[in-house]
């Protein structure tokens, strides 16, 4: 992906987040790693429903502000990337339902959906800690470990991935799930999956992942962008292009 293309990302997840209520006025913030060193971010203090890209700021590759204001939490941003080299993206966002959630102390603390198990795995929580500071920005990093996502208790929520689109969706997820949990509580509780069921579920990850959008170039060609930037094109295609580039060139 090229960082022209990380930052329209960064424009496209974060108008979502407040389209989607999981920001209210200027909460929340993104980043992105850039694939030649440096990072993308969102800049402080701007609702995430007016973003454009020419607001999106970039930082050198020990995290140094190179041009605009990053969010005050790239701290927290910054302290994820250096403990998690697999990040390509992190959002922080204040979605209700998972909010609610860490302010209460609590998680996704049963196994009651079986697709949160597969694509989300556990979701642990941060302890509270000043909003912008570094001990948050340390306890977030520490509390994720590996995982997909952390709640940050009375405050909300972060999650990564390997890009912009596929941390967002983590959050979409996260916050689906802590309703339901809600919800399924209001009921008298959900039922937990039998344990069984549990591990079998772990284990297919990777059959739900989230697959790649066709190539933005060409919109409905059968070229798909994989997570790295890499294309991916059928062998017939493959034929049909090489016949099309000897036709053009004369060579056929
Ligand atoms: P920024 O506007 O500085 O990104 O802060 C928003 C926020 O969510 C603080 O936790
Ligand atoms: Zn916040």
């Amino acid at each position: 992906m090229t960082s022209e293309e990380t930052r329209r990302d960064l424009v496209v997840y974060g108008r979502r987040l407040y389209e989607k209520g999981f920001v209210a006025s200027t909460d929340g913030n993104l980043s992105a790693r850039l694939p030649g060193g440096g990072f993308l971010a969102t800049p402080t203090g701007l609702p995430k429903g007016e973003l454009s890209e020419a607001l999106i700021a970039s930082l050198d590759g020990d995290g140094r502000p190179t041009q605009g204001v990053p969010s005050s939490e790239w701290p927290m941003h910054l302290a994820v990337y250096r403990a998690r080299p697999d990040a390509g993206a992190v959002v922080h966002a204040h979605p209700p339902f998972a909010t609610a959630l860490a302010c209460a102390g609590r998680t996704l603390d049963r196994p009651i959906l079986s697709e949160v198990l597969i694509s989300l795995g556990a979701v642990p929580l941060a302890a509270f800690e000043l909003p912008s500071t570094e001990d948050l920005a340390e306890g977030v990093a520490r509390s994720l470990g590996g995982h997909a996502a952390v709640l940050l208790a009375n405050h909300g929520a972060v999650t990564v991935g390997p890009d912009t689109r596929a941390a967002y969706y983590r959050m979409e997820t996260l916050e689906q799930a802590a309703r339901i949990q809600l919800y399924a509580d209001l009921l008298g509780g959900g039922r937990s999956l039998p344990e069984p069921a549990v591990q079998a579920l772990k284990g297919l990850g990777e059959g739900y992942k989230l697959a790649p959008l066709p190539c933005a170039a060409c919109e409905g060609c059968p070229v798909a962008a994989g997570e790295s930037g890499a294309v991916v094109l059928r062998r017939e295609e493959l034929a049909r292009l090489l016949a099309e580039f000897a036709r053009v060139n004369g060579r056929a």
